[in-house]
């Protein structure tokens, strides 16, 4: 099998890879495969291969919202790490992006060529494709704002243009299937400096995130209520803990992994947090992070 992918032109294959190395919370057992993809040009013979040899998949950015069990996974995790930048048109401008590369390094390349709009996003610690995928926002500003297209490579139907009428966004959703590899993004920008906003949204995040390792929010916040973390807090959760997975003091939405901290911990807690949630306000939490299904 490894021979099979390593006919594929630039891939870069990790046999046995302990996916916790990566993950933002420190959580992921082993994967049989973990395929680094460098360009679109791999993806059709990748897919035969996949299909041929009857093998499970999941789509990987950079592991900040998705949490993985700690237990053997016998499949492949697929993380599409083009970063290509191109510059499609001047006013407003126009940029075409290869979506593995980080949120927040591409808002301070785009911030060298004054182009603006994605300043609130900054500190977000996932990919571009993540962000997409998830509708990544923050301070009243989403990813899907500023897009025009993208470009995936469909497991059942090859490479597509989506535009974005045709994509459902919502708070932390988009209707991107799990077998669409987002590929690249068409942005919509305008032309502005606006460096100081980098600063100061850098600023708030510090002050108001907590340190260590987590996934960020785990919970999104319900509708014409009270912030989900701030429901979670007025249940007395705040550092209540399942094993190493501890519930911030500082941001009651966040899950901190403070050392050795196991999926079925963080799982607990999540269902215990719902249940005291639901039985204080009633009220149901929604996960925001996703469970990898593999
Ligand atoms: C400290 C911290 C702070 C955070 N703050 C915020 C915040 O303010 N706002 C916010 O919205 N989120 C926040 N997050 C969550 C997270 O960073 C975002 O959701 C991010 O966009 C996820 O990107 P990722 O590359 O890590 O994706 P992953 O976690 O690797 O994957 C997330 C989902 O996207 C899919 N995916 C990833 N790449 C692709 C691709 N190329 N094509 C198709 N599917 C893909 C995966 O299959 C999975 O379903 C925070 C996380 C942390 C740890």
């Amino acid at each position: 099998m490894r021979k099979i992918f390593g006919e594929i032109e630039e891939v870069v294959i990790r046999e046995n890879f302990s996916l916790n190395k990566i993950s933002s919370i420190g959580i992921g057992g082993k994967i049989k495969y973990l395929l680094k993809i460098k360009n679109k040009n791999s993806l059709p013979i990748l897919k035969e291969i996949i299909e041929k040899e009857k093998n499970k998949y999941v789509f990987i950015g950079k592991l900040t919202n998705l949490l993985f069990p700690d237990w053997y996974l016998n499949g492949i995790a697929i993380q599409y790490q083009d970063n290509s930048f191109e510059h499609l048109e001047e006013n407003p401008p126009i940029v075409k992006i290869g979506a593995g590369i980080s949120l927040t390094n591409l808002i301070l390349k785009l911030q060298k060529f004054s182009f603006s709009g994605l300043e609130p996003l900054i500190g977000i610690p996932g990919s571009l494709g993540g962000a997409i995928k998830m509708n990544a926002g923050a301070f009243g500003v989403s990813i899907a704002d500023f897009i025009k297209e993208i470009e995936v490579f469909s497991f059942r139907e090859g490479f597509k243009i989506i535009k974005k009428e045709e994509i459902n966004f919502g708070y932390r959703y988009s209707s991107i299937k799990d077998d669409e590899l987002i590929v690249s993004v068409i942005l919509i920008l305008k032309k502005e400096s606006q460096k100081h906003l980098i600063t100061k949204y850098l600023k708030i995040r510090n002050e108001k995130f907590p340190k260590g390792k987590s996934l960020g929010c785990i919970f999104k916040n319900p509708t014409n209520n009270l912030p989900a973390g701030k429901l979670i807090e007025n249940a007395g959760l705040k550092n209540f803990r399942v094993g190493d997975a501890i519930i911030s003091d500082k941001h009651a939405n966040f899950i901190i992994n403070m050392k050795r901290a196991k999926f079925l911990d963080v799982y607990e807690l999540i269902h215990i947090v719902k249940e005291k949630v639901y039985k204080k306000f009633n009220i149901l939490l929604e996960e925001e992070i996703k469970i990898a299904n593999i």
